[in-house]
């Protein structure tokens, strides 16, 4: 990710939210187990943004302290709040800012770069959507007439400036706004739409929770897809070859007078791998793909195979998070190999290799890796959707 650190971001969360009832003010009620500030300091930092300052009420200073972010006190009105931080700011001005409504919790990474994207053309950008139901006027219960809805919108947050451009707009401002779209309009600024999104909902009415808590928790659920698949494969010893010949095992190729037989390189432990992934993905196994009656894949080299897998994962939308692969044999000796054999596993994942294991065991000389017939290989891997 690219660094962010010419951005800062201010949380307005100074309101006494009296709309919401109930003795805590609405950005400090509890939603999805913390509380909806908290919410909303996570939506940015998972945007990669990590300097936030917070416009709090001066009695909220306890609730505020478990954050650990700065706090400036809000003033008497909105502006008043936002020039509070951006005065706070500016002894270390920030190229940009976003300045965003602290019950605004469900703001996502892809608006947030969408108003940072549209900085880079203008001084002003702000989320909005278009006004869709039809708008009427009305008094006493009645409808009284009604009001074109075109090029109308509905205001989001976070709304995003030039830093020093939205600073000399507040401090030119003399009447409070509703929100910095119309200070900045009020200095000349041009205000960039962008595209919002209609689950950035502003807490304020108590069903917004209930809302606000079901999106909270469908996310949870589309983010938490964790994944683990084994495999296991075994292949047997060819008869004994002259000197030089070698098994190849997880991508290495080890020394040993007697080869493993396979139709492919018969590398034992990238198999169970490539199948522990396919079935991570429930997507079969490794014979599924590559049918060994198909002559292609005579003498093959097995790496088709785990690239092959590892592609597959990516198109689902996983990604790699750790693999491990255990080697069953008394001969060859495995210990000197781990590392080129982790090596040559992570290049082909891409991954580092401090998320792969390679590592080997013998079956005390019992079953038919104990006699020497073959090499049996257990493989775990675990995928998260990214
Ligand atoms: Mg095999």
């Amino acid at each position: 990710m690219d660094t962010k650190d010419h951005i800062a971001v201010i949380l307005v969360a100074a309101g006494r939210g009296t709309r919401m009832g109930g003795a805590l003010p609405k950005q400090w009620q509890p939603l999805g187990g913390r509380a909806v500030l908290a919410q909303t300091v996570a939506a940015f930092r998972a945007a990669g943004l990590s300097r936030l300052i917070l416009v709090i009420h001066p009695d909220d200073a306890g609730h505020a302290a478990p954050l650990g972010l700065p706090c400036v006190h809000g003033g008497a009105t909105r502006a008043g709040s936002v020039r509070a931080a951006l005065d706070a700011l500016s002894a270390d001005p920030p190229a940009l800012v976003l300045i965003h409504d602290g019950a605004r919790p469900l703001v996502t990474p892809a608006l947030i770069d969408r108003v940072v994207g549209a900085l880079a053309q203008g001084a002003a950008a702000a989320p909005a959507l278009p006004v869709t139901d039809a708008l009427w006027r009305g008094t006493g219960g009645r409808v009284t007439g009604t009001a074109p809805r075109e090029g109308l919108f509905r205001a989001q947050t976070p709304q995003g400036f030039h830093f020093d451009a939205i600073l000399a707009a507040h401090r030119a401002q003399r009447a409070d706004a509703a929100d910095d779209v119309e200070i900045a309009r009020a200095a000349g600024l041009d205000v960039t739409i962008v595209e919002g999104e209609e689950e950035n909902l502003k807490l304020t009415h108590p069903a917004d929770f209930a809302r606000a808590e079901a999106i909270l928790a469908r996310r949870q659920e589309q983010g938490m897809d964790i994944r683990t698949g084994n495999g296991f494969d075994v292949h047997r010893f060819g008869p004994e070859a002259a000197d030089g010949t070698a098994c190849q095992l997880c991508g290495v190729a080890v020394p040993h007078d007697r080869p493993l037989d396979g139709h492919s390189d018969a590398d034992v432990g990238m198999h169970a791998l490539t199948d522990a992934l396919y079935g991570a993905l429930a997507e079969g196994d490794i014979g599924q793909h590559f049918p060994p009656t198909d002559p292609q894949w005579k003498g093959a080299e097995s790496a088709i195979f785990l690239r092959h897998a590892v592609g597959l994962a990516r198109r689902r939308g996983f990604r790699i998070a750790h693999a491990d692969v255990t080697l069953i044999c008394e001969r060859p000796r495995i210990g000197p190999h781990t590392i080129a054999m982790r090596t040559a596993l992570a290049e082909i994942m891409g991954l580092e290799t401090g998320r792969v294991s390679v590592k080997a065991t013998t079956s005390e000389r019992l079953g038919f890796t104990g006699r020497e017939e073959g090499i049996a290989a257990l493989a775990t891997a675990t995928l998260v959707k990214a």
